[in-house]
């Protein structure tokens, strides 16, 4: 959405919470007239390591952070929830790359304190595929505040992430860890959802012991072709939209949309919902 606003491609989304802030307010705007009832900050790669990667932005983590967490607050105001975003580091944990667990931790820690101090909400991790790092997110983030975190993992067809981490190992190893949600985001197309919530669901009952995470679905808007040279995702508004009753029917409870959507697969959405509950 940034990028068909002017952000050059390759360019920090980050650094237009400071840059370009009415650009970064006008999307919230249009998110939360359609119908969001939580939007999340411009902070998906606001981490030190992903902003230092692009073009030497590590110093600037924290003021980005806070930066972000004020515009969204200022444009949600009491109508909906702000989340404070954060993606992955984009580097492999040990044994596989460099980056350590108590690193880790100091990353996410780092992030979230600047999200906190900007007036969020809750801190949503998101589109985890290492189950080590989603652990070292949560433990930062706990370092740092008592907000509420929600966490989600991005599932591929064979209903593992890239990682290879199942819906119900995910649910074992995180939920214990005092979330307030957790569920599926991005991923390959729509349908992966729908296994991931079933599993997710089934591990949860097993589980045992109250309160439950939330369970939460947010895929993207189908799967990405390329016209053009311009990325494209196949499923339209109501074809997104059109998925939703089943989700509720799942037990999902968060229930948004990720790469490829816009305020109209929101807006589309928010209808099914007031429709189906
Ligand atoms: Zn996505």
């Amino acid at each position: 959405m940034l990028q068909g606003m002017g952000l050059p491609a390759g360019s920090a989304p980050e650094l237009w919470n400071l840059e370009k802030p009415d650009a970064v307010r006008t999307l919230h705007r249009a998110y939360l007239d359609a119908g969001s009832l939580v939007i999340l900050t411009n902070t998906f790669g606001g981490n030190r390591l992903k902003l230092e990667r692009a073009g030497g932005l590590g110093e600037r983590t924290e003021e980005l952070g806070r930066a972000a967490a004020m515009l969204a607050r200022e444009e949600a105001r009491e109508r909906a929830y702000v989340a404070g975003d954060m993606g992955p580091t984009g580097e492999l944990m040990v044994p596989l790359g460099p980056l350590s667990h108590k690193e880790a931790v100091g990353i996410f820690a780092q992030q979230a304190r600047a999200l906190a101090e900007g007036g969020v909400d809750l801190i949503w991790i998101e589109t985890m595929t290492d189950l080590d790092e989603a652990r070292a997110a949560i433990e930062g983030t706990q370092q740092v505040t008592d907000l509420p975190i929600f966490c989600s993992l991005s599932f591929g067809r064979g209903g593992r992430t890239m990682m290879g981490v199942t819906p119900t190992l995910a649910v074992k190893t995180l939920s214990p860890m005092g979330l307030t949600a957790i569920g599926g985001n991005c991923g390959e197309g729509v349908e992966v959802m729908i296994p991931v919530l079933i599993e997710m669901r089934a591990a949860s009952a097993q589980a045992g012991g109250l309160p439950r995470p939330a369970l939460i679905a947010k895929p993207n808007a189908g799967l990405p072709y390329l016209e053009n040279g311009e990325t494209i995702y196949d499923l339209g508004p109501e074809d997104l939209a059109a998925r939703v009753p089943h989700f509720v029917e799942l037990g999902a409870q968060i229930i948004g949309a990720c790469c490829g959507s816009s305020p109209e697969h929101v807006a589309a959405i928010a209808r099914a919902i007031a429709g189906c509950c």
